[in-house]
């Protein structure tokens, strides 16, 4: 078992109050780690630190801050084997999975390194005795609090902009999945940053997370998690009116049509369901199929599903590995009884499985409800969990419309479709930050990813995502000769 330090101020540290807690391997239930139970004091001496490192990191030329972040990635792409290792050991992510994962997302600061690089300014035309231009500048200190869905990818996001365009960071990572972000400050350590510029701690939401959404010292606050959280961050950065940055829950309806091509469809969605155990805030939460497909996809998605493999994570064979957390199964399986109880229909899974080695570990099998109506808990919540829920049928598409609108959520969406016209009218009504018509792919730097309604506030990735981490500042100046006053 492995004990470990947070990293503030560029030294390796214990929690203020002595103190520890474990984390568990969610495909065995052992504990791996006793990690360091950061509390309000941390936060504290984290800040001051990347207030002391802001004026120096935000003061270096756009090109040196891009060189370092670029060896950063490079450090990054070094270790993928060691950080994909991590991730399969605390997450559960299946080996050829996190490998993969981890060589390839160091993009994320690839990206952000060369396009700050490339970022230009505006010049607004007033009259030609004023000079008006706009200037894009850091913001000060940042705190990055991540969910532990995708440990390394949720952080890199953030940090990627925050950091290249000079913003100082105190990043907080999810409390059961923090040994892959421990190794990120091991690398950062590797390059050349004011000590103080990234800060990592350990420790629970409350009262870590809390602390740095309401902390006078932090200037903007980039979440990723559950809307729960989201609106308590909002409620505590109100007081001194920080920048937010918000990434939030989805329960996103994939629309097949009667014209889809049924045998892909049905294969890419099963995919979606289940990658990560279902762990995605952008997985099919809720499924529209028209009445005169709607058996041929069910049959062929109950296929694919089936063909799912679960297993021990680090075997190569294993699609798909267990949930993060007891907590996090309980949950899950009380979403499947709320179904059950309201009405829905299982048609596959629903239950944890028996044979080993899957008698132990946080698992829930591939699962299938049918005849889910809109009002049901597992139509409205997000299950987060390898939980497809398909909807009534329908046949006018003014009518699933209005029901894949019909929800607090907007984060993405699918429609599956031959008639690129067809999917075009349902891009214009749906309410969501993505869709995607006819095909189902990951996201990566060049894209904005963000939410309407209560999914979320701001963009990450593309320019959209840089800006958010900049302050925007208008400069006037009077170009008048003082000779002609
Ligand atoms: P949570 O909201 O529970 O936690 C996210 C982070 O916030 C963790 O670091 C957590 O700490 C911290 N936190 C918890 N309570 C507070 C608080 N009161 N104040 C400040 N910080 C707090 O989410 P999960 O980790 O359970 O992640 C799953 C959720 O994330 C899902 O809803 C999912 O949809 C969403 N998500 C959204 C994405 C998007 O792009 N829209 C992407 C990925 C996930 P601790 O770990 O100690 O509890």
């Amino acid at each position: 078992m492995s004990q470990y330090k947070m990293w503030i101020a560029g030294k390796w540290v214990d929690a203020e109050s002595g103190k520890t807690y474990p984390v568990f391997n969610p495909a065995t239930e052992t504990e791996i780690a006793q990690l360091p139970l950061g509390g309000e004091a941390d936060v504290d001496k984290a800040v001051a630190a990347a207030r002391k490192a802001f004026p120096i990191w935000s003061k270096k030329t756009q090109a040196e801050r891009s060189q370092i972040v670029l060896k950063l990635a490079a450090l990054l792409r070094e270790n993928a084997k060691e950080l994909g290792r991590l991730d399969t050991l605390e997450h559960g992510t299946p080996t050829k999975r996190a490998y993969s994962f981890a060589s390839d997302t160091p993009v994320w600061f690839e990206w952000a390194a060369y396009n700050a690089r490339s970022l230009m300014g505006h010049i607004i035309p007033v009259s030609r005795d004023t000079l008006v231009y706009l200037q894009r500048e850091p913001i000060g200190v940042v705190a990055l609090i991540t969910p532990w869905n995708l440990p390394l990818l949720m952080i890199y996001q953030k940090l990627a902009p925050a950091l290249v365009l000079g913003n100082t960071c105190i990043i907080k990572p999810p409390s059961i999945d923090s040994i892959t972000a421990l190794k990120l400050a091991e690398i950062l350590e590797k390059v050349e940053l004011p000590p103080g510029t990234v800060n990592i701690i350990t420790g629970p939401g409350s009262p870590v997370g809390e602390k740095l959404a309401s902390h006078r010292g932090i200037d903007m606050v980039a979440f990723t998690g559950s809307s729960e959280t989201g609106k308590a961050i909002m409620s505590l950065a109100s007081q001194t009116v920080k920048r937010l940055q918000l990434e939030l829950g989805g329960k996103n309806p994939a629309i097949i049509l009667d014209d889809a091509d049924i045998n892909t469809t049905a294969a890419a969605m099963a995919r979606f369901q289940c990658g990560n155990s279902g762990q995605i805030c952008g997985s099919p939460g809720r499924f529209y199929v028209h009445e005169r497909v709607y058996d041929e996809f069910l049959e062929k998605f109950t296929a694919a599903m089936k063909k799912i493999v679960v297993g021990d994570p680090t075997d190569e064979k294993t699609d798909m590995g267990p949930l993060v957390s007891a907590a996090h199964r309980d949950r899950v399986e009380g979403y499947i009884k709320s179904g059950i109880d309201e009405g829905a229909k299982v048609i596959l899974g629903g239950k944890r499985p028996t044979t080993p080695p899957m008698n132990q570990g946080y698992y829930v099998m591939p699962t299938i409800f049918i005849n889910v109506t809109q009002k049901m808990k597992i139509a409205r919540e997000e299950i987060f969990g390898p939980v497809a829920c398909f909807m009534e049928k329908f046949n006018s598409d003014d009518k699933v419309i209005e029901m894949a609108n019909d929800n607090t959520f907007g984060l993405t969406s699918w429609v599956w479709t031959k008639d690129i016209a067809r999917g075009m009218r349902f891009a214009n009504e749906i309410q969501a930050g993505t869709v995607q018509i006819g095909q189902a792919r990951g996201s990566g730097p060049e894209f904005p990813w963000g939410g309407y309604k209560e999914s979320g506030i701001g963009k990450e990735g593309s320019l959209y995502g840089l800006y958010e981490y900049t302050n925007l500042k208008r400069i006037q100046v009077d170009l008048v000769p003082p000779i002609n006053r």
